[in-house]
């Protein structure tokens, strides 16, 4: 089936192009990428072909750059994997291009074995199978696949299953830059299909409203419902007309025009009735049915250099379901967290975090408060001594701001020495560590004294002993150390550290 609804031959000359490998030998040919047997039926899952040649495959030179665009999904062949590139007169699996990743498929050879195809890539206007020597054996590979031999080239239910979801979402870009264009006058630059299940995105030169995606979401959403019929016409390239197309930085060609490095000949047009007419070389769905265009109610702005663009997200078919269901869920196991209806979540978080922030505030004021306390008791302890006080008090804290703490009390301390007008010398150590005991622990330590030479001495006794990391200036210094605290034998080693400084 060369002509049909979907698929219209405008110049006959391409029916000869279109191999069907039956062809006598010696010489087999391939049909051009533009009018493989995937792209004039694009529900095709198996075709009989004939093999026309086969090469062992020279591993892919690395990539250039660093490639921070987690974008187009382009399965990568496994460094060591052993593979052969094959040529056939014709298939269904359709190589990379238009912005549509390549396809993942099997080919049968006449001894029953099933070789995957881990990436179908067009070279130059051919399309070429990588196809995995799973046993390293290449010769027997290649045995397998000489030039004329028959094979069963197929896609199976998981690479049906991704080509469907790709195809579902190149037709859904087409329409939805259709309507950015002649309703918002908004060119598309450029468009990734990302990798399953994440939205796919178009690019265009500015963010757009809420009403303005909503009116462009119903205007597809009506096409859908009506079902437009999609078809694909064909005629032999003319190079003196068709322009090549720019590319974007990452190398995917966009817009209207056709890869530089394009020699397949043949000039391939998708029309959706009534809505647009695109020159792409992708497979796209025979309608518009169940389409279904959702478009995430934002757009993310970008800056790149010295051009703004924004990021329009969207879903479709198969990949909006799974978006869906996987957003419901979060959502539903939210709201069973909060006890509460599903519509109810945006505003009991809010409430969580309200209370979150005043139960923050709270916890603040009254470490203030006992840091008085604990300060005033110190200060007591200190009247009617002789000489240095010397004091250790260590606390139990699970607090992450332990430390901070330990901060307040020495201020309190500070402010109520200075305010009692007392001459008494000290150097009081403050530690504090986990309740529970654990090697992972992170136990604090704050000193503070009336004199920086014994504020420093004590310090690097605790670095010496403890382990402590830390440092100070003049009065204070604070640390940290890692492990268990243990009372006992920690505390007895602090006492000593303090009783040896005089
Ligand atoms: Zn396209």
């Amino acid at each position: 089936m060369h002509d049909s609804a979907y698929h219209k031959i405008l110049n006959p000359v391409l029916r000869d192009w279109i191999h069907t490998g039956i062809e006598k030998g010696p010489e087999f040919y391939s049909t051009p990428v533009g009018i493989l047997a995937c792209q004039r039926d694009p529900l095709l899952r198996t075709l009989d072909a004939t093999v026309v040649f086969s090469v062992l495959s020279s591993p892919p030179p690395p990539a250039k750059g660093k490639n921070t665009k987690k974008a187009v999904l382009a399965p990568t062949i496994p460094l060591d994997a052993v593979c052969i590139e094959v040529c056939l007169n014709d298939t269904v699996i359709f190589p990379e291009g238009g912005g549509q990743p390549t396809d993942n498929g099997q080919i049968t050879t006449p001894d029953g074995t099933v070789w995957n195809v881990l990436q179908a890539k067009r070279h130059g206007g051919q399309a070429i199978h990588y196809v995995h020597v799973q046993d390293g054996n290449v010769d027997r590979a290649l045995q397998s696949f000489c030039p004329g031999a028959h094979v069963k080239v197929e896609l199976d239910r998981a690479g049906f299953d991704r080509r469907y979801d790709h195809m579902t979402l190149h037709t859904s870009q087409h329409l939805l830059s259709a309507l950015l264009e002649t309703r918002l006058n908004l060119p598309t630059l450029s468009w990734s299909l990302t990798s399953y299940p994440s939205p796919c995105y178009v690019e265009i030169p500015r963010g757009m409203t809420v009403e303005e995606i909503s009116m462009i979401q119903e205007e597809a959403n009506r096409l859908v419902f009506e079902g437009r019929p999609i078809h694909v016409e064909v005629d032999v390239l003319d190079p003196t007309t068709t322009k090549t197309v720019e590319k974007t930085e990452s190398g995917r060609a966009i817009g209207r025009g056709l890869p530089e490095d394009y020699t397949g000949g043949v000039h391939r047009v998708v029309h959706i009735n009534g809505v647009d007419v695109n020159p792409c070389c992708g497979t796209h769905l025979p309608s518009l049915n169940n389409l279904q265009l959702f478009i995430l109610p934002h757009t993310d702005a970008l800056s790149r250099s010295s051009t703004t663009v924004a990021r329009l997200s969207f879903l479709a078919g198969p990949r909006l379901i799974t978006y869906l269901t996987s957003t419901h869920n979060y959502l539903t196991s939210t709201a069973a967290i909060l006890s509460c209806g599903t519509p109810q979540v945006p505003e009991r978080v809010q409430q969580v975090v309200d209370d979150r922030k005043s139960a923050t505030r709270r916890i603040e004021d009254v470490e203030f408060e006992l840091a008085r306390y604990i300060a005033a008791d110190l200060c007591r302890d200190m009247q009617g001594g002789d000489g240095l006080f010397k004091k250790h008090v260590h606390r139990t804290d699970d607090s992450a701001t332990a430390l901070t703490f330990l901060t307040a009390i020495s201020s309190a301390f500070s402010d109520t020495v200075a305010k009692s007008g007392t001459e008494t010398p000290y150097l009081v150590v403050l530690s504090s560590s986990p309740s529970a005991q654990l090697p992972t622990n992170t136990n604090v330590v704050f000193i503070l004294g009336s004199d920086a030479k014994r504020v420093k001495e004590a310090g690097d006794g605790l670095k010496a002993k403890l382990a402590v990391k830390g440092g100070g200036k003049g009065s204070k210094w604070s640390g940290k150390s890692q492990g268990m605290w243990k009372a006992e034998k920690d505390n007895t080693v602090v006492e000593e550290i303090l009783s040896s400084i005089v």
